[in-house]
């Protein structure tokens, strides 16, 4: 169905005065379970859902940190300032793609990540669809 490709979705912060909407399905819906993933969420993993930046609609006062990851590329993570959730990120690496918390769309329907990066790196417990592809690295 033709609406199904043009379908629009929110993610908002934890007190909602940050969101995003995005329009369309997205690029890639992964996990990243490399220990910064897991210092930055204070979980075991980031769950994120890629989309073309065009589609997207950033909304609210935004608080960002940038910093250079491991290819010497910058890769920036945007925050309400008031609550301190982690809405968005985006890189330098893939400058088109702005890269949502899946958690934001409060959503528990959203689909599984296809692949699961530094799965070595994840918590042993971490059980998978096998539909997820787990790989040892991530490009960035
Ligand atoms: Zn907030
Ligand atoms: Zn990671």
């Amino acid at each position: 169905m033709v609406g199904d490709a043009l379908e629009t979705r929110t993610a908002r912060c934890g007190c909602g005065a940050v969101s995003v909407t995005v329009i369309g399905q997205p690029h890639e819906v992964y996990a990243c379970g490399c220990l910064n993933c897991q210092r930055e969420t204070g979980s075991v993993f980031t769950y994120t859902a890629s989309y073309r930046g065009v589609v997207a609609t950033v909304a609210g006062e935004v608080r960002l940190w940038r910093r250079t990851v491991d290819s010497g590329r910058w890769c920036e993570n945007g925050f309400c300032p008031t609550c301190g959730t982690h809405v968005f990120s985006r890189s330098e690496f893939e400058a088109d793609l702005i890269k949502i918390a899946v958690g934001c769309f409060a959503d528990p329907d959203f689909q599984a990540p296809e692949t699961l990066y530094y799965a070595t790196r994840s918590h042993r417990w971490l059980g998978l669809p096998e539909s997820t592809v787990q790989l040892d690295t991530q490009p960035d």
